[in-house]
């Protein structure tokens, strides 16, 4: 079975204090933030290693992020990846949901012509910075895989090499069961699993195993469709709300106290009902 994994390195979450935001471009300073593997991503990569030891076959991981991104990707490889590619390049940057599936797309599908199709791609259900959910539906759609998110649970028949998959996607309180045809998208979430640790073993090996990097010169794509220029979401105003509360003492006898209190209540047009229950007029 050919996996492919969808990796994001996302800024480490201990460390968002110290990221800011760039007033002109309204895009995050990442500049010197360290940097995680998107803990749904390692849940990915995780279930992609069963999978392959369950079918043989090989697991390749694909992050799009600054040259930083490097160190994120051989963590993957240390795990148990077996090849990993970094799609990175300053005209990727700024990329909303859909230009940075597109990219992804593009070298999926130049990694697949070079290695063989990929029978299923793997993505966490959602990163811990943007969040949004979008890319493995997004990529879904490009790819022209069948695709779902949310899935818990992930059987494989005993087939020796699967046509379809049985998930399971959970919702409230409950739990679809589907089967999925083959390639397909699955966007895992974080319950799915409890990813392997890395091994002092799986380090040394991470730096000697194929490691790809894709950038505008390598990787044929449509230059309106990446970065900045193929994101139709654009950041609006940037601003840090106000969360000061105005405080005031009130003096007096309780009494008098309560009585300020109801007065002032009733100028903001909320209505005092018996039983010390409030609603609007
Ligand atoms: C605070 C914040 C808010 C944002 N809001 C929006 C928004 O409303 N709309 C919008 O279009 N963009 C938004 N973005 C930009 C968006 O984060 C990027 O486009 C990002 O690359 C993909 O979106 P996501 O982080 O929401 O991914 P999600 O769709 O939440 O990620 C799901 C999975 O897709 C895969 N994946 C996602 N990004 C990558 C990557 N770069 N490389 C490899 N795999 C990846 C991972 O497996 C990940 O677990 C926002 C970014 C930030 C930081």
């Amino acid at each position: 079975m050919n996996i492919g994994v969808l990796v994001k390195p996302v800024p480490d979450p201990e460390q968002y204090n110290t990221i800011t935001i760039d007033p002109q471009t309204k895009r995050l300073n990442r500049e010197g933030v360290p940097s995680i593997v998107n803990p749904a991503d390692k849940c990915a990569i995780e279930e992609a290693l069963r999978l392959k030891e369950k079918f043989g076959g090989k697991v390749v991981v694909f992050g799009m992020a600054p040259p930083d991104g490097r160190e994120k990707l051989l963590e993957c490889l240390a795990m148990g990846a077996d090849e990993a590619v970094l799609v990175s390049d300053r005209a990727f940057g700024g990329a909303d949901t859909l230009a940075t599936s597109y990219t992804l797309v593009k070298a999926l599908e130049k990694k697949a012509a070079e290695g063989g199709s990929f029978d299923l791609i793997l993505a966490g259900n959602e990163s811990a910075d943007g969040a949004t959910g979008h890319v493995p539906a997004q990529v879904g759609e490009q790819i022209g895989y069948n695709h779902l998110s949310g899935i818990v649970k992930i059987e494989s028949g005993s087939e020796s090499e699967p046509s379809t998959l049985t998930v399971f996607q959970k919702y409230e309180n409950g739990k679809n069961e589907f089967t999925i045809k083959l390639p397909a998208v699955i966007g895992v979430s974080r319950d799915i699993n409890k990813p392997r640790y890395t091994s002092a073993m799986g380090v040394i090996k991470a730096k000697k195993k194929p490691f790809d990097i894709y950038d505008t010169i390598n990787l044929e794509h449509d230059k309106e469709r990446i970065g900045l220029a193929g994101s139709p979401t654009k950041a609006g105003a940037i601003f840090s709300p106000d969360t000061r509360r105005k405080s005031e003492e009130l003096s007096g006898s309780p009494e008098e106290i309560a009585e300020e209190l109801v007065k002032r209540i009733k100028a903001t047009g909320a209505v005092i009902v018996s039983g010390g229950g409030c609603h609007e007029r």
